[in-house]
């Protein structure tokens, strides 16, 4: 399929109209420490941020500190976190992270991508959110599923595989909207351009939208 892609300056009006739109455009996530959003991120992956925000109080309420985490017994962390999903996987991503953090971490949550990386179930899309929330460090731009449906529906990328796509978003759009760029996809996302039924009909960029990707 020849994808229409848009220009830069097109992209750039498409980034306005939504911070315009979505001034209150935030991280969605609960959190009240850089090691509460680790673990909400590594709940997250299929899973709704709502389930989320329900589960981590309730896991940090048992479990509060990385060192408490680190030798929690997995199959109780499993019964906790069930909700979200994949919660076998999840436990032990939780488990092994924590144990990470200590040994090799001086139980501090890490503050580089390379470091932050290293982390079982941290891939660049979380990294790139606890550099952003929890160090005030922009280093890319977080790309999930929103990201990826939005990116593609507007023309911003023919990429479809989430690093090839984040590298595409930060050659073309400007560097000062890389740490909105997420939170106001996942925002017009959810609103708007749902996966299956996007309301193109009442929506803001429905005159610069070329819809004629895979996704409509
Ligand atoms: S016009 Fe439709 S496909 Fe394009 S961004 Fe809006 S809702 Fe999504």
């Amino acid at each position: 399929m020849n994808k229409k892609l848009l220009r830069k300056k097109q992209i750039d009006l498409v980034i306005n109209r939504l911070i315009y739109e979505y001034p209150q455009a935030t991280c969605s996530l609960n959190y009240n420490s850089p090691l509460m959003l680790t673990v909400a991120l590594i709940l997250a992956a299929q899973c709704t941020d709502n389930m989320v925000n329900k589960i981590t109080p309730i896991l940090f309420k048992k479990y509060p500190t990385v060192e408490d985490l680190a030798s929690a017994n997995t199959e109780d962390i499993e019964n906790i976190i069930k909700p979200c999903g994949y919660y076998k996987s999840k436990a032990k991503n939780i488990v092994l992270t924590a144990s990470k953090i200590i040994n090799n971490f001086n139980s501090n949550v890490p503050s580089t991508m390379e470091q932050l990386c290293t982390l079982s179930g941290i891939g660049r899309k979380s990294s790139n959110i606890i550099l952003q929330e929890c160090f005030g460090l922009t280093e890319g731009i977080a790309v999930d599923t929103h990201v990826t449906r939005l990116s593609y529906r507007l023309g911003f990328t023919k990429e479809t595989l989430q690093d090839k796509i984040e590298l595409d978003l930060m050659k073309k759009i400007s560097k000062k909207y890389w740490s909105d760029t997420n939170h106001i996809f996942v925002y017009h996302g959810r609103a708007i351009c749902e996966a299956r039924r996007p309301k193109c009909n009442i929506c803001i960029l429905n005159d610069i939208c070329p819809k004629n990707g895979i996704y409509n």
